[in-house]
């Protein structure tokens, strides 16, 4: 494969933007290359500057449920542009989507739109503690919640791809109100709860972890917390944003059935445009101002082309059969991925839930981020490399999911496992 444009393009980005990208995990560092630089997108196909072809398993890091340009979204998106991009001001779209998303995620009465993900959990954090009147918040190692301050401590995501501690610009006295626990150890949560639990504003946790790569809850554990949250009065927080409307339609919360006091969205919900949501029941979210006094704001907030999208593709996904189909798609993938595995001698941990799947270079299964740094992260970027030159786009890191989207058929799947067979062939040796 050519990729000379993407390198020339790199080589200018470099110039003008740090590091040459708009956001790290980009960049492919970890991986060892240049990144190749995307011209344009069709279902699940992406095509690189240099004209060369992949099947997508980014999936935009998960927003693209329903493939790139699906033409529902195409068609929502030009026609809300006839009618301007930006107000500042109400508009009907706000209401629908809104609609949309209490109508299907349990736990929700009232929904505010926001702009990303980093800013719906860091909106939901300092609603939780303007309610609580206390500072103190507990996360997960490796559970990634966008990049405000106080979630900063032990991040998944680039951080943990890049191995970076934390971070340089993050106020000692802001980290130190973060308390961070090893993902799905129960003991040390009730342990932390019992002792800290009276100062704690609230607890927040990817209920499904998608950014150490893929980890689900063991059972109990998201039960567990909602317990120990309901004795200390501290909010539950579960940050959405991958699992929203991908797990299942009313998401992680509805799947496990265990309900937070506040959930957190984003990449779906906005079909591809730029949006986060934070929503939850209608006593904590009316403390939002302008009717509370917790102050959260934002200009382009509600951005019509964003809902748009967003209703468009939540539209598609509540016909009937949608995650069914999603489900059996990722399920034939997940078992192709552990048959090539298993047939080169190779250890890794295959594992899904719903459309979102992970691989693990290791012989025992992932627990948690300590489980997941001890994968053996040379072979992943052997194997990354070895992919991408052979037509499939992963995510270019150990340290994070892949996505299937609707648009993925058959063909391109079994295209794919037929690929990671001799990939994986190549790197035994055989
Ligand atoms: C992507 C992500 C975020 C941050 O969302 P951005 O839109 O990138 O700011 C927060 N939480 C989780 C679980 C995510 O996966």
């Amino acid at each position: 494969m050519n990729h000379e444009r993407s390198k020339k393009l790199f080589q200018h980005a470099k110039e003008v933007i740090p590091g040459g990208v708009n956001s790290p995990v980009r960049a492919c560092k970890s991986v060892g290359r240049d990144p190749v630089f995307i011209d344009h997108a069709e279902g699940c196909m992406v095509y690189d500057a240099d004209g060369n072809s992949y099947i997508d398993y980014v999936g935009s890091w998960g927003p693209m449920i329903l493939g790139h340009r699906h033409p529902v979204v195409v068609s929502a998106i030009k026609a809300t542009l006839e009618r301007g991009t930006s107000f500042g001001a109400p508009t009907d779209l706000e209401i629908e989507l809104a609609e949309m998303v209490i109508a299907a995620v349990p736990s929700i009465d009232t929904v505010r739109f926001v702009n990303s993900g980093t800013e719906a959990t860091m909106s939901a954090i300092r609603l939780a503690r303007g309610v609580t009147g206390r500072d103190l918040i507990v996360k997960f190692d490796g559970c990634y919640h966008g990049h405000a301050d106080t979630l900063l401590v032990e991040a998944g995501s680039g951080v943990a791809t890049l191995g970076i501690p934390g971070s340089p610009g993050v106020p000692e006295a802001f980290a130190a109100q973060t308390i961070s626990i090893p993902y799905n150890d129960t003991e040390s949560m009730n342990r932390v709860m019992a002792e800290k639990g009276q100062d704690v504003a609230c607890v927040i946790v990817e209920p499904v972890a998608g950014n150490m790569g893929l980890v689900p809850p063991e059972e109990g554990f998201l039960a567990a917390l909602r317990e120990a949250t309901q004795k200390s009065g501290s909010i539950l927080i579960f940050d959405e944003v991958i699992t929203g409307f991908r797990v299942s339609r009313g998401g992680a919360q509805d799947l496990y059935d265990v309900m937070p006091d506040l959930t957190t969205l984003g990449k779906i919900i906005g079909g591809g445009m730029p949006v986060g949501a934070y929503g939850g029941r209608k006593a904590i979210m009316d403390q939002i101002a302008p009717d509370g006094p917790v102050y959260q704001a934002g200009t382009l907030s509600g951005n019509p082309l964003a809902m748009a999208a967003g209703i468009a593709t939540l539209t598609e996904l509540n016909k009937p059969g949608v995650y069914a189909e999603l489900d059996q798609k990722t399920d034939h993938l997940v078992k192709g991925l552990k048959e090539a595995a298993a047939a080169s001698g190779i250890p890794v941990q295959v594992d899904r839930v719903g459309s979102v799947l992970g691989m693990f270079f290791r012989d025992k299964p992932v627990k948690n981020m300590d489980d997941a740094k001890s994968c053996d992260l040379d072979r992943f970027t052997k194997y990354y490399n070895a992919m991408l030159e052979k037509g499939i786009y992963l995510a270019p890191s150990q340290f994070e999911s892949g996505f299937v989207s609707t648009a993925h058929r058959e063909e391109q799947i079994d295209n794919t496992i037929r690929t990671v067979k001799a990939v994986m062939e190549q790197l035994a040796g055989k």
